[in-house]
């Protein structure tokens, strides 16, 4: 029996020493199959010759023509400018590094092939560099059977030694094909290539193949790898969700006596939305299995009393609750509402951020490990190595999209010997549909869709910057005659916080010359957490009219008052962000405004997406814009890539695909577990591993 290709090393090919062998492995190529998955990201034509007339700006072809002259040209830079023609037009070749020797070569009347990129301005054409051979009689035409791949490639890696790696390859290829892993009635009934053929194919495309046709689905052999990359993935995700749930986890029983309690504490009742999504909660946490859960809901829809639920649920079953926020002011929020509620309840709470004084920490970390703390609140500073938890039993997660694979890793270190947490993300960045199966596909979803009510719709109005006149004079009104108060956004996001603090200081000496008769606050990240508090807490009992901030407010401020808001420069943040702060107004009864303070000159996109705020007030249709704007990647952010980017397929254009690839997956790995973990390991390789904790 012949070796399979995943088991001989790149080694084996003509060429690869050690020093190639070290560059391969760094894109993860250490088989010859390996190599064979590593295909290219473009072509270029070099099978046919092109008229000079039918090429486009931009386009690599091949040409055939006769020289005219050729002279050296001295401008700002020395250069060689050869002009030739063939029967359609002429074009002028540029050298600007050339030999006396070549000079003498493209001598009029001599004929060539030259292949390289046209620019292309009106009726005359150009090419830098060509790639020359020159036309002797009874020579045949360097032209090429198939189309020439391109490589994607790493520092001092040629397409040349690209090409004669993947040329052996392919020899071996045809002699051995690579195992098809894909179940034999799939590939029927989604009438796919075999997995041999799609990659000899994309390696070497035949002549005639349209360039444009083949990073499409309508071109089989990429169809093919778009299913066999959908379906490995759909099959780690579900496959790390079987190994999750394997997991023991506490079962929490109880009677609900601090439910009864807390809901009665508070003054007003919970939404059905609320009630619903409760539920789901609790008979996650009364099983054995642990609970994995993602809840969404828009910003103000009520997730913080869920989570409240859900702890002192776990409270009452005798086990602590953690609860992480991303950020210190938002972890500070969580901890004065959970400590109203908590104190009445007398369930002892803790508090721990990174910038505790010692002796607070220390205090902390004692009450925790001996279990006196029930309810522990902080930041990422929850899961050091030092904190030792008496008997954790829930996590739960705000604003979850910020956390990455590292401190789900953490969490697992701070359950329980040889139990599982109940874990509940929580997020109020709305996961397209499409994204959530895909992306989410390992937990389980719960949706709150109902807003407390009372609330009133926001009025988003964009406005330019040359208006802030008029803005001042709203600003004056709201403050001075309707008692409500205003925040001021501050959008610098691509400096350091030290530039962002400076022009939010800037901005509030500004305000306090033009609003003489408000009292201004101003928060950002260089305050103290000390500081920090103090003027969130002003703000909210009223004692202050504007607050200005950076964007450090995006999570966690809530000051049913304030019913202004203005963003400077919005265009410079995503759609997804600027729902989040918007979200902090509108948490009264009155009637709430958001001015998008926008400058000049705004590209298309900027545009679309303050339309799009003035729009819509529905996290959830700005979400799929969002990712219609920008796309996956910036959406996922550490889940992208640090578990699953696809290659071939896009799950924003292949999404109509993925229900019935879901489906498939499922039954694969019930009917054939071994092919499925096989398929995963094919496609994600070291990634499913590091996915696989
Ligand atoms: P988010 O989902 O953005 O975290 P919060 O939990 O902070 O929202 O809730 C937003 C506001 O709505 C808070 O002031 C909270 O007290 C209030 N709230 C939550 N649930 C209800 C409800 N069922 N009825 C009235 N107000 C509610
Ligand atoms: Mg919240």
């Amino acid at each position: 029996m012949s070796v399979q290709l995943s088991k001989i090393s790149v080694e084996t090919l003509k060429g690869v020493g050690p020093k190639l062998k070290e560059k391969l492995a760094k894109l993860q190529i250490t088989t010859v199959q390996d190599l064979l998955f590593h295909l290219p990201h473009r072509y270029e034509d070099r099978t046919q010759v092109k008229p000079i007339i039918e090429t486009q700006d931009g386009e690599r072809v091949m040409l055939r023509v006769t020289v005219q002259h050729s002279q050296v040209q001295y401008g700002k830079r020395r250069s060689l400018v050869c002009r030739a023609f063939d029967q359609t037009a002429s074009i002028d070749f540029r050298f600007f590094h050339f030999m006396a020797a070549q000079q003498k070569k493209l001598q009029a009347g001599v004929e060539l092939f030259a292949f390289g990129e046209v620019r292309r301005f009106g009726r005359s054409w150009q090419m830098v560099h060509p790639e020359i051979t020159y036309i002797q009689e009874d020579q045949t035409a360097p032209l090429l059977e198939s189309l020439t791949p391109v490589y994607p490639t790493t520092e001092g890696l040629h397409q040349a030694s690209w090409r004669n790696l993947q040329k052996q390859a392919l020899v071996k290829l045809a002699q051995e094909p690579i195992e098809d892993l894909m179940p034999q009635e799939l590939i029927e009934q989604w009438a796919l290539m075999g997995i041999t053929e799609a990659l000899l194919w994309l390696h070497q495309p035949p002549k005639n193949t349209p360039i444009e046709s083949i990073n499409s689905e309508q071109s089989p052999a990429i169809k093919r790898l778009i299913y066999e990359e959908l379906l490995a993935q759909q099959l780690s995700m579900q496959l790390q969700r079987v190994r999750f749930k394997q997991d023991s986890a506490f079962i929490m029983r109880n009677e609900g006596i601090l439910k009864s309690k807390f809901l009665e504490s508070l003054p007003f009742k919970p939404t059905k939305a609320q009630q619903r999504v409760g539920q789901e909660i609790g008979k996650d946490l009364e099983s054995s299995k642990p609970m994995l859960r993602l809840l969404q809901g828009d910003v103000g829809a009520g997730k913080t009393l869920v989570a409240a639920l859900a702890a002192f649920k776990v409270i009452e079953s005798g086990f602590q609750t953690v609860i992480m926020a991303p950020t210190e002011i938002l972890a500070e929020q969580h901890y004065n509402s959970f400590k109203q509620w908590c104190d009445k309840l007398e369930i002892p709470v803790s508090f721990l951020v990174g910038k505790l004084k010692t002796v607070e920490r220390r205090e902390a970390l004692v009450k925790i490990e001996s279990g006196e703390a029930r309810l522990i609140i902080g930041t990422h500073a929850l899961f050091q190595d030092e904190v030792k938890y008496h008997n954790l039993g829930l996590a739960i997660i705000d604003e979850q999209h910020r956390f990455g694979v590292k401190q789900r890793l953490a969490l697992k270190s701070k359950a329980p010997e040889n139990r599982q947490l109940h874990q509940l993300m929580m997020t109020a960045t709305p996961i397209p549909r499409t994204l959530a199966m895909t992306a989410y596909a390992d937990m389980d979803l719960s949706i709150i869709d109902e807003l407390p009510p009372g609330r009133t719709p926001i009025k988003t109005i964009a406005i330019t910057e040359q208006k802030r006149d008029q803005v001042i004079a709203r600003i004056a009104d709201a403050c001075e005659k309707e008692n409500r108060q205003v925040y001021w956004v501050c959008t610098l996001i691509e400096e350091s916080e030290e530039i962002q603090s400076q022009a939010a200081e800037t901005t509030a000496d500004l305000l306090a010359e033009q609003l003489p008769n408000c009292r201004i606050g101003l928060i950002h990240g260089r305050l103290k957490p000390e500081q920090k508090q103090m003027v969130m807490a002003k703000f909210k009992a009223g004692e202050l009219d504007i607050l200005v901030a950076t964007t450090v407010i995006e999570v966690g401020v809530d000051v049913p008052n304030a019913s202004l808001m203005i963003i400077e420069n919005p265009e410079r943040l995503g759609l997804a962000q600027l729902h989040q702060l918007r979200g902090r107004v509108g948490r009264g009864t009155v009637e709430s405004h958001c001015l998008l303070l926008y400058g000049h000159p705004l590209s298309d996109n900027a545009k679309s997406r303050i339309q799009i705020m003035r729009e819509s007030n529905d996290g959830f249709v700005i979400a799929e814009e969002d990712l219609r704007l920008r796309g996956p990647g910036e959406f996922l952010g550490t889940r992208q890539t640090g578990e699953m980017t696809l290659q071939f397929a896009d799950i924003v254009k292949n999404a109509a695909l993925i229900p019935e690839i879901q489906n498939s997956a499922k039954q694969l790995i019930s009917q054939n577990p071994i092919i499925a973990k096989r398929l995963c390991k094919r496609w994600l390789g070291y990634r499913h591993e590091l996915a696989d904790v």
